[in-house]
């Protein structure tokens, strides 16, 4: 992994302007992500995650949505604000999205083929042929069998995880050097999962390929992740490499987290789970969101925000009992 930051997203709010109010899902997300590098999003549902990966290419309504603060810079251009034809052209060829429901994100209509080609043939300079190459070489990396039927498949006609491998194959079509996974493998059984997870450790072994993979999984972060940046409502609470977040989790909703991990030797068939609910983003809590959940709370956490401050050089955290957690 190298240490040079990719993309830099500052302080991004992604507000959504309802009928019912103002929904703040993202408020004030900052991270850089680094070339070769897999930095995790995590957090429940509802956190903000979803929408900070949607924001970094617009992708979601717009209205009622809109980046109302903060850059997302890439290559020196800031993407919250460049113009829409612009970020069409960096859509799929420098940064692609993995979505977590392929059935939705393909169209039902076109063939698997037909729909790899077109989005080669929108940003590479090949000609059918070459591209129904490209096409067929990325399926046969997927391991889906069977290769020139699935071309001619409709998406109705496969499986969901053969689905799912086909959306990957085509965000990989026009070798992204970004590649955005959002939950992946949450509609999919564990074979197939497994086979996703060894795809996308692939991907950033052999292609030097940085990856912002989105889930509320801490086990696939262990699996996966360099860094994880953990998410609550709608801003970063704790970022560290994997193995400090794991070992010494500074945030409060981080431990919380972590001690939600099934435990594999426990016979209880029930889930734990953080008590409470996710601030609701139309109406968050004031102070620090996680104050009504926290069984560390304290005054100040009820009036003042708190700030993302390094606790280390290469871990920080959102948290008023900094610095005295983590040591
Ligand atoms: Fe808990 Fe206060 Fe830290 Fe928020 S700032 S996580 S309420 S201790």
């Amino acid at each position: 992994m190298n240490s040079e930051a990719l993309l830099e997203v500052k302080n991004l709010k992604t507000w959504f302007f309802t009928r019912r109010g103002i929904v703040k899902a993202v408020n004030g997300v900052d991270f850089a992500l680094r070339r070769g590098e897999c930095l995790c999003l995590v957090g429940e549902s509802g956190c903000g995650k979803s929408v900070t990966a949607l924001s970094l290419l617009r992708l979601f309504d717009s209205p009622p949505g809109k980046i109302v603060e903060g850059e997302i810079i890439y290559q020196g251009i800031d993407l919250a604000r460049c113009p829409i034809g612009h970020l069409r052209q960096i859509r799929g060829k420098d940064i692609a999205m993995v979505f977590q429901n392929a059935q939705s994100a393909l169209n039902p209509i076109f063939t698997i083929g037909d729909q790899i080609i077109e989005q080669i043939n929108t940003h590479l300079d090949l000609n059918r042929e070459q591209a129904l190459e490209k096409a067929r070489m990325l399926l046969d990396k997927m391991r889906i069998p069977e290769v020139d039927r699935a071309l001619t498949q409709y998406p109705h006609q496969m499986s969901g995880g053969m689905k799912q491998r086909a959306m990957i194959a085509m965000s990989l079509s026009c070798d992204p050097c970004i590649l955005i996974a959002d939950e992946p493998t949450t509609a999919v059984d564990v074979t197939i999962r497994a086979q996703i997870m060894n795809i996308l450790q692939e991907l950033k072994r052999n292609r030097d390929m940085s990856i912002i993979f989105i889930t509320h999984d801490l086990s696939l972060v262990r699996e996966i992740g360099d860094r994880a940046a953990v998410i609550y409502g709608g801003r970063i609470v704790e970022i560290a490499p994997v193995e400090r977040i794991l070992n010494k989790p500074a945030h409060p909703y981080t431990r919380g987290l972590i001690s939600c991990l099934p435990d594999v030797s426990s016979e209880s068939k029930r889930l734990p789970s953080i008590e409470g609910n996710t601030p609701n983003p139309m109406d968050m809590p004031s102070g620090c969101p996680f104050h009504p959940r926290c069984n560390r709370v304290m005054d100040v956490c009820r009036s003042v925000l708190p700030e993302l401050m390094n606790i280390l050089d290469v871990h920080a955290v959102a948290c008023h009992l900094h610095p005295n957690l983590g040591k």
